[in-house]
């Protein structure tokens, strides 16, 4: 048994914070909360006196196994297998030690991962895999290069391809990508920022009829949907069919009664303020117009869609720009406009709502899995200690001491 004692708990519920609270970890378990000293003798003490206890961190959008844009890494011919699954370990190791307990990867990272981590085999947060996108042809899953020639590499076995050809073929990329281990299904109705020139954030992919069986496909399988749409049709097509969170959702605010929907479905809205912090200084003129378009109507989409009762939660779309601190995104949404005790909230309460975890982990609550993050200071007064990881003090995983920086935090 180890108790937390003397440190200011935000517990990811949205309540404020409480000072002087121990959380009491019995095993994996949170067993109790108290500010009354009622533990057992026996119990290890662990003074965080000066410090504040989180529920582990969560991001709902990553591509972990994801090491750049340009082609030769998109394609995984820039090097060997080997070098680069070694490459992604350290991403999760390095994730898990900056107090990321629970991931949820948006393609990319295949099952062997999890079982890796699963296994003692290297360290990491929890997973939720989606391992590939479906989208129809020349959605943003269908990998052509400039030039459009389609991919020289055969497909990896372990991350099934997501090119839906018809109405028909909706079905089956779907139980492919759910047999090969997907715990949620990746989709796109849009193009991004960073797609093909001619497949932009407003230029829609897949009709109703095929987002619907997507979805409905999805829902048989007891799996959820992350859809990628930014705006336009296709926003409106994925909202329409029922997925289960919007990822990115820049022009939402042009479509205000689409919140509404998002409200009455339990549609989340995942953001990603983190990748266009980088797309807008991309090197590719297309890809940076597009970031700077979309800016402003990306921060009002996002206080529009909190005024509105949308569920909010933190992911950064990291990969494609190398891995920045995943707590940067918690950062974005202060400036877009949420408050730190909201942006906080978005990045473990309502992200384990997000996805489907929330029995287990995203509040510090009796019961549930022991994942905290230690912070030496008040992120609260700044959130952006924790991008810091001076400041990251103690990380637990399922109860255990996964990081220790206790003897040289900053407090
Ligand atoms: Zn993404």
């Amino acid at each position: 048994m180890k108790v937390l004692k003397g440190g200011t708990l935000i517990d990811g519920t949205g309540a404020g914070p409480v000072a002087g609270a121990a959380v009491v970890i019995r095993e994996q378990l949170i067993e109790a909360i108290t500010t009354r000293g009622d533990w057992p003798s026996e119990a290890e003490i662990i003074d965080v006196s000066g410090m504040t206890v989180l529920p582990g961190l969560i991001d709902c959008h990553d591509h972990l196994a994801m090491h750049g844009y340009d082609l030769a890494r998109r394609w995984g011919i820039d090097e060997p297998q080997s070098t680069r699954a070694l490459r992604t370990a350290r991403v999760l190791q390095e994730t898990l030690a900056a107090g990321y307990t629970a991931v949820r990867d948006a393609a990319g990272l295949d099952t062997g991962f999890k079982r890796a981590i699963e296994e003692g085999l290297t360290a990491g947060p929890r997973l939720v895999l989606s391992l590939n996108i479906v989208s129809p042809i020349g959605g943003i899953g269908d990998r052509v290069s400039p030039s459009g020639f389609s991919c020289c590499v055969p497909n990896d076995p372990l991350l099934p391809d997501g090119v839906v050809s018809s109405l028909a073929d909706v079905r089956p990329v779907v139980r492919r990508i759910v047999r090969a281990g997907a715990d949620v299904i990746k989709c796109a109705t849009t193009g991004g920022a960073s797609s093909r020139p001619g497949h932009g954030p407003r230029d829609g992919a897949f009709n109703l009829d095929e987002m619907q069986a997507l979805t409905e496909e999805a829902h048989a399988l007891d799996r959820r949907v992350m859809c990628h749409a930014l705006g336009g049709r296709g926003l409106r097509v994925a909202i329409e069919a029922g997925v289960d969170s919007i990822e990115h959702g820049c022009y939402l605010d042009e479509e205000p009664e689409l919140l509404d929907r998002m409200v009455e479905r339990g549609i989340f809205f995942v953001p990603t303020f983190t990748v266009y912090e980088f797309h807008r200084k991309s090197a590719l003129l297309h890809v940076r117009e597009r970031a700077q378009h979309l800016q402003e109507h990306h921060a009002e989409s996002l206080r529009r869609a909190f005024a509105a009762g949308v569920k909010i939660a933190a992911g950064t779309d990291a990969g494609g720009h190398g891995h920045p601190k995943n707590a940067m995104e918690i950062e974005c949404l202060v400036k877009a406009g949420l408050t730190p005790l909201q942006a906080l909230r978005a990045a473990t309460g309502w992200a384990a709502e997000c996805l489907g975890m929330e029995r287990d982990v995203g509040t510090v609550e009796k019961g549930k899995l022991a994942d905290l993050v230690v912070v030496a200071g008040d992120p609260l007064s700044d959130v952006r200690l924790l991008q810091d990881s001076a400041h990251i003090a103690l990380v637990l995983k399922g109860g255990e001491i996964v990081v220790n920086r206790m003897a040289t935090a900053l407090r």
